[in-house]
């Protein structure tokens, strides 16, 4: 078959280099992508804030307390640049008409230090920035939006979780959710998460540490001495996890963790439902998500951040490729011989 034939029921593409005007356009034949086009709207960190906001002022309510408090800070520089260039370049202009919060932070900052005497601590972290790049932690916001004025793309700054639970009285992680969009948009929970571990000290009064604070595998693995020493590849499971959450606190994942994940999932992608639905399409998307978690001390769940191309740990690699297609490929294109196959590690949520 040509590389450009429409006739096709599977497409498998990168991220962001889907030609999904090729979709649907075959009349009686079903075709099936490996994304979901605008996705990007809860995956790229600004734009999740975005959405969320969004939504609080359709439905007036409570920022869910599942999400640290979050404002959009668009570099002065972009803002600039972007003016000098005149009204012809629409791009620019959009850049321009971004909304900034950077007013409502530093007002906020000052009330929650008024309210809670004491310094409030910031996370910066860029729009598409990924393995701890480039982000700063500081209980300065001057200090953060000046920071992020001399970058060159949209930064969010939130609230930094003060007090995560900690593994073995003294270390942070953060814990990786699989969830799976079919194309009927049924929500899926991979029944094996992990947690990845910081192999060093956390240390609250020192917010430049880096390996204390922020739980990247490659920032662990490029700059902690004690990588690997106490999990494997500073990974664990979440059996292993369950067990010493029984030990330390008397609870389990499944009685206080997971429910809690699941009730996020679901109302992230329903939230996004009418705008990436490919319900009204000629064609169907499925995607798998990593939604990454933070545990604080009283066993609340935070979401950090959606990936929507996650990567996998090496061990869960066969068992979720193979969830992935009884879930997400065979109820379209129902093979001749399904079984055998294995268990399928999805439940739907
Ligand atoms: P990246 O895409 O670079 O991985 P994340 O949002 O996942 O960005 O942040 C990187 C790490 O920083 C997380 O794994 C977590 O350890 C830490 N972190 C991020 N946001 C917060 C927060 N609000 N409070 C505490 N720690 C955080
Ligand atoms: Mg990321
Ligand atoms: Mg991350």
């Amino acid at each position: 078959m040509p590389a450009n034939s429409s006739s096709f029921n599977l497409m498998f593409g990168e991220r962001n280099k889907l030609p999904f005007g090729r979709l649907g356009h075959e009349p009686g034949l079903f075709q099936l992508v490996n994304y979901y086009r605008g996705s990007d709207m809860i995956c790229r960190k600004t734009a999740m804030i975005r959405v969320f906001k969004e939504e609080l002022k359709r439905r007036p309510g409570m920022f869910p307390k599942w999400l640290p408090m979050s404002f959009i800070i668009c570099p002065k520089k972009i803002s600039e640049n972007a003016t000098k260039m005149g009204e012809a370049s629409v791009a620019a202009m959009r850049k321009v008409a971004r909304p900034d919060d950077r007013q409502e932070l530093v007002e906020t900052d000052a009330a929650l230090v008024q309210q809670e005497r004491k310094r409030i601590v910031w996370i910066a972290k860029s729009a598409a920035g990924a393995k701890g790049e480039g982000i700063r932690i500081s209980q300065n916001v001057d200090e953060l939006i000046a920071f992020i004025d001399t970058q060159a793309q949209g930064f969010i700054v939130q609230k930094y979780i003060l007090n995560p639970f900690l593994l073995d009285g003294d270390r942070k992680f953060d814990i990786r959710c699989w969830v799976l969009l079919d194309n009927n948009y049924n929500v899926y929970y991979f029944k094996e998460g992990v947690l990845r571990t910081a192999s060093e000290s956390y240390k609250p009064e020192n917010f430049n540490d880096v390996t204390s604070h922020l739980t990247n595998h490659c920032l662990q693995k490029e700059l902690s001495a004690n990588f690997g020493e106490y999990e494997t590849g500073n990974e664990l499971f979440f059996d292993e996890f369950n067990s010493y959450l029984k030990k330390k606190t008397r609870m389990t994942m499944d009685n206080t963790i997971v429910p809690q994940i699941k009730e996020i999932i679901k109302k992230v992608l329903l939230m996004i439902k009418d705008r990436i639905s490919t319900n009204m399409l000629g064609y169907g998307s499925f995607q798998l998500f990593g939604f990454d978690f933070l545990l604080d001390s009283q066993l609340q769940v935070h979401l950090i951040e959606i990936n929507g191309a996650p990567a996998c740990a090496q061990k869960l690699l066969p068992d979720l490729a193979r969830s992935i297609v009884q879930t997400a490929i065979d109820p379209v294109f129902k093979p001749k011989s399904p079984k055998g196959r294995g268990d399928n590690w999805f439940s739907k949520i």
